[in-house]
């Protein structure tokens, strides 16, 4: 059987005009580990590119171009990410 290679293509945000798109934000994804089963649904799902996942399986969010869209916290099954109000000042 002929094998095909499957090729996706990731963007990652990176530094533009707009800055650090961070800053935006209004709520804020807040990751509990102890929580977290490592099932990488936020990193799938997250529109911004903005989860990495680590070698152990764990995630970590890159507050500097998280939008605080929410997506992560809505799609986790167990309640590991909860979204909060951002700090005023
Ligand atoms: S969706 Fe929830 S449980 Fe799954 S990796 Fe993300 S934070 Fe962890
Ligand atoms: S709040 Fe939105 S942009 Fe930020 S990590 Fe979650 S899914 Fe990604």
């Amino acid at each position: 059987m002929k094998k095909y290679d499957v090729v996706t293509s990731i963007s990652y945000p990176k530094k533009g005009a707009m800055g650090k798109t961070g800053s935006w934000r209004v709520f804020k994804p807040k990751l509990d580990k102890n929580k977290c089963v490592k099932c990488l649904q936020c990193w799938v799902f997250c529109p911004e590119g903005v989860i990495t996942k680590n070698k152990d399986g764990t995630i970590d969010i890159d507050y500097e171009y998280c939008k605080g869209c929410g997506v992560c916290a809505n799609v986790c099954k167990v309640k590991a990410i909860i979204m909060e109000r951002e700090a005023e000042g």
